[in-house]
């Protein structure tokens, strides 16, 4: 049975990597990204089970105490985590497999699946991650302070990753992702450890 390849990425909230990862949905649309759930709430336009399972803590806390998340943490005062079944199933089938996740989530990732390629996105400096994540404007004020807060911690964690990207110039930044992620060294995963 041919094995799938797992990717993660990661990088403070803001950097860029919703905007990356959708680029590199239009351009690959046989990748399958990961959809989270979580107990923050949708932002406007935001669809449940398309961009997020939209759960309450009581329902997300069974999810990880059945065993049903990959990994799972939490982040700015929010639980995010993988659902399991659906990552298992496509590597099973030999997919392409990519998540999005913070930086605890990353770390997990490395214990239980040790052959995924893991990335981490750099913005190109902390004031201009600031400046991204204002001009999103979707996020409230206080919101906005603790993912700034623990971007600073992130950061610090880069080199942990097998690669990183600077995202300054985005077409630069998505060319060189996929370069990372489509070269033909990418490792099959071949199930968890
Ligand atoms: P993340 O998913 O990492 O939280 P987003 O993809 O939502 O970040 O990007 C945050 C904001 O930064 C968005 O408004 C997006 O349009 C903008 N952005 C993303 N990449 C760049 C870039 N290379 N240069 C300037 N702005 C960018
Ligand atoms: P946002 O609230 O901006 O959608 O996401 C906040 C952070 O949670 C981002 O850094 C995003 O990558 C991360 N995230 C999204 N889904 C997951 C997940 O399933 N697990 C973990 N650990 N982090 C996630």
């Amino acid at each position: 049975m041919a094995n799938g390849t797992l990717t993660v990425l990661t990088g403070p909230s803001g950097v860029g990597k919703g905007t990356l990862v959708k680029l590199l949905r239009e351009r690959h649309p046989d990748l399958y990204l990961s959809v989270s759930a979580t107990t923050r709430s949708p932002r406007d336009g935001e669809v449940d089970g398309q961009d997020y399972f939209f759960v309450s803590r009581d329902q997300f806390m069974a999810m990880a105490e059945a065993g049903d998340l990959l990994e799972w943490a939490e982040f700015a005062g929010n639980c995010y985590g993988t659902p399991r079944q659906p990552i298992v199933e496509r590597l099973a089938r030999g997919e392409q497999v990519l998540l999005e996740i913070e930086l605890e989530g990353a770390r997990q990732v490395k214990t239980t699946f040790p052959e995924a390629l893991r990335v981490f996105v750099l913005p190109p400096s902390l004031d201009e991650l600031e400046r991204r994540l204002r001009s999103r404007g979707q996020d409230a004020e206080a919101a906005i302070e603790r993912r700034l807060a623990r971007a600073r911690e992130e950061v610090a964690a880069a080199d942990e990753f097998d690669q990183q990207v600077v995202n300054d110039d985005l077409d630069k930044a998505l060319i060189q992702l996929e370069a990372i992620m489509f070269s033909p060294i990418a490792t099959p995963v071949a199930g968890e450890s």
